[in-house]
């Protein structure tokens, strides 16, 4: 039924897209087997039909792109597949993420690399289901099985990602009025996020906000942490600060970072 086909090749790390050498060399490795098996399960189960390349390859995870075929002569669907890395080595930083998160029961999990993984995958799940319920724009999350999480594409219907609001070519006459109102649009986000999500981000900022038509959409959100955390403020005004200096840094007269955290917590 669906065009079952997995471009072995290209989740290997080769580019699908035209891409420079340079880019190629730094992309990335083979997925083990422990993942492919996931990514030919899901295939089978029909959430996705072809893994394409990478679209990013960072520390803690890869992104693939995929297509979904839902119904026999339907338009393809869009899919982006996060692989979460199963080396310890890029978990120490997280540590403070966790410890006092009531979402991660014991620290039994911290000596075992693969359940971790598991643990933050699940973690982003959730909260992208959180997020995404409350209205506020960010990749619906599709499917999950352990550390690979099965999520909508932000991008445009050829599979080409949105740019990171970092890279976005916002210019013209109105370019001023577009940032400020970004600004604005941010600012209410991130009070959904605490008011009604009841989450603060924790690593906002130009890099995990994607940006298309004058809208901006959250991802990366597998540290994020509840409110009740007991660093869930240190990490608000953190991510105001950072997203503030963006904005300033983009010609916006921002509000002090005291008034934006009055209006995202009261
Ligand atoms: P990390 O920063 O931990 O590597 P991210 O979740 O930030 O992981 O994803 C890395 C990059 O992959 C993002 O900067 C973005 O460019 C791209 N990306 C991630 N999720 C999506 C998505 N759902 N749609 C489009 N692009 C995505
Ligand atoms: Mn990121």
């Amino acid at each position: 039924k669906h065009a079952a086909k997995i471009r072995l090749d290209d989740v290997k790390g080769e580019q699908s897209r035209e891409k420079d050498k340079a880019d190629r060399a730094t992309s990335e490795q083979v997925l083990d087997q422990r993942t492919r098996m996931i990514l030919l399960q899901m295939i089978n189960r029909g959430f996705v039909s072809e893994v394409h390349g990478a679209i990013s390859t960072g520390k803690e995870a890869n992104v693939y792109g995929a297509v979904a075929y839902p119904d026999l002569d339907g338009p393809p669907i869009q899919r982006a597949i996060k692989v979460y890395k199963t080396a310890i080595l890029s978990f120490k930083d997280r540590e403070r993420y966790i410890t006092g998160e009531h979402r991660f029961k014991s620290g039994a999990e911290k000596g075992n690399s693969r359940k971790m993984v598991k643990l933050w995958a699940e973690k982003e799940f959730r909260n992208l289901r959180r997020i995404h319920s409350a209205g506020i724009k960010c990749p619906e999350p599709i499917q999950l099985k352990l550390h690979v999480l099965v999520m909508e594409l932000l991008g445009d219907r050829k599979g080409y990602a949105y740019p990171r609001l970092r890279d976005a070519a916002i210019s013209g006459d109105d370019s001023e009025e577009v940032w400020r109102s970004l600004y604005i649009q941010l600012l209410g986000i991130m009070r959904r996020m605490y008011q009604v999500c009841r989450l603060v981000h924790a690593d906002l900022s130009e890099y995990n906000i994607l940006y298309n038509n004058r809208q901006l959409y959250i991802i990366d959100v597998s540290q994020s942490v509840e409110h009740d955390h007991p660093r869930s403020l240190e990490f608000l005004r953190m991510d105001i600060k950072n997203t503030g200096d963006f904005f300033r840094r983009e010609g916006v007269d921002i509000l002090p970072d005291r008034v934006v955290f009055d209006f995202v917590t009261v």
